[in-house]
């Protein structure tokens, strides 16, 4: 064959999206209850939908509807779509990658994308040391194999979690969690060796970090014991729990522990991470260096790709064979993550994501000023949370109000704007948007939460 084999790629002839709000049908509108009907006759009743309206196509910061409805996307997919939907160099990359190749298995015969993504990962990830990656398909995996490199390298057994922790659904992870339900109940016998530990979560324990540490510290030696303890696997802002931030100085206590007693400390920074938080890694707003860093979500612009990372001798403990996966590393995900680390290089994103900040904060202290439901501003970055508390009670005994926070998002759905709910009572709303965003849909969407803290 003298033939040069030339790979086709059809212009896109599909409009743009607009970068704007827009309802034109009853939410969800006809063609979506009609999807909705079909998926309710094949698709496991034990997956659900915050939203049952069907996406067609999605760009920067808007997601279109089946009924040409378009709406502010605040969540970017839990936090996936971190640098925008369908962000052009994202899919130039892909899309090359796909017609390369699009599989062989590393652990067959490897690429250099894979090795691509390793070497950007030890650059930006905290820490100036030795590094060393294995590449994985979903963050549950990612927090399985931090945990399989920590029991090797340690010699033993036992696994510490936060309270209000979320680490994934997977059989070891569900054990993990801090919430039962919906994530463990009735999937049980849970994973043994997992101990859960008490947190930092300034708004309702009002302990300083070096007292929040002690607290934790105090588990682990009494509850555990060192000598048996692999791993403290933490989120540096908690994600499903309601973006706590941990008072300052909690996390560099814990590690100097792990490290004086050769406990491997892990940043599951699955959530937080890949310029998230108007950093790389949100470790690095508390100065800290964790031992592991866990990358998933943000990683490859929404292709699946999860990531361990860290210190070079710790990552090495394990037997050649003992890590990877039929798809762990996917050439085209590797493609997309290696375009994503280029994208936040050349757009500057991490100083988007601090305008995020500013403009959320702004807002939502107005709606403060405004609302006695509106407890606690937390967060950083793109990862930005209100803890809802009953009215007249915000200063005093912050009881949680999750129905307020289910008519918020039901209302702004209703009206253009996809906002996610989080917290272990249900009582916090975050803003995850993507980098992507402007100002003027952040604006546009929390004067859509003005009206529907009013309409309550
Ligand atoms: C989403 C998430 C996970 C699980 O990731 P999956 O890709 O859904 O398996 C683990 N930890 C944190 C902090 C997360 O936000």
């Amino acid at each position: 064959m003298t033939d040069t084999l030339t790979p086709s790629t059809p212009p896109s002839t599909a409009p743009s999206v607009t970068q704007e709000r827009r309802i034109v049908t009853a939410i969800p509108g006809p063609r979506s209850v009609e999807l909705q009907q079909r998926r309710l006759a094949t698709v496991s009743g034990g997956v659900g939908s915050a939203l049952p309206v069907y996406i067609v196509k999605a760009h920067g910061a808007i997601v279109v509807d089946v009924d040409g409805n378009q709406f502010i996307d605040l969540g970017a997919g839990i936090g996936v779509t971190t640098i925008g939907h369908t962000e052009a160099s994202v899919v130039a990359a892909a899309v090359g990658q796909a017609e390369d190749f699009i599989h062989t298995l590393f652990t067959v015969t490897p690429y250099e994308e894979y090795v691509r993504v390793c070497e950007l990962l030890a650059e930006h990830t905290p820490g100036d040391f030795a590094k060393k990656s294995v590449l994985i398909n979903s963050g549950a995996e990612a927090v399985e194999n931090g945990v399989k490199i920590a029991r090797k390298f340690t010699g033993r057994r036992a696994v510490a979690v936060l309270d209000h922790a979320y680490h994934g659904r997977t059989v070891l992870t569900m054990a993990m969690n801090y919430k039962a339900m919906p994530y463990a109940t009735g999937y049980g016998p849970l994973a043994s060796d997992v101990y859960h530990v008490p947190s930092s979560y300034p708004y309702h324990d009002g302990l300083s970090g070096a007292d929040a540490a002690a607290r934790t510290i105090a588990y682990l030696d009494k509850v555990i014991g060192a000598s048996d303890l692999a791993c403290l696997v933490v989120e540096p802002i908690q994600g499903e729990g309601g973006f706590m931030v941990a008072a300052e100085g909690y996390f560099t206590a814990l590690q100097d522990w792990c490290t004086a007693n050769g406990v491997v400390m892990i940043a599951d920074e699955i959530q937080s991470g890949m310029a998230r938080t108007g950093a790389y890694y949100a470790s690095e707003h508390f100065g800290w260096v964790p031992d592991l860093v866990l990358t998933a979500k943000g990683i490859a612009g929404g292709f699946p790709l999860a990531a361990v990372t860290g210190r070079a001798e710790i990552m090495d403990a394990s037997q050649t064979g003992g890590l990877g996966g039929t798809f762990g590393g996917n050439p085209v995900s590797c493609a997309a993550a290696i375009a994503v680390f280029e994208a936040i290089e050349a757009n500057n994103l991490l100083a988007e994501g601090q305008r995020i900040e500013k403009t959320l904060r702004a807002g939502l202290g107005k709606l403060q000023d405004k609302y006695d439901i509106i407890g606690d501003i937390r967060g950083r970055g793109a990862m930005i949370a209100i803890e809802l508390v009953q009215p007249g009670t915000g200063a005093t005994t912050k009881v949680a109000n999750a129905a307020a926070v289910n008519s918020i998002a039901a209302y702004a759905a209703q009206h253009g704007v996809l906002l996610l709910t989080a917290g272990t009572y249900g009582n916090v709303l975050r803003f995850l948007p993507s980098l992507a965003v402007t100002d003027a849909l952040l604006l546009d969407a929390l004067s859509v939460i003005d009206d529907a803290i009013a309409a309550l």
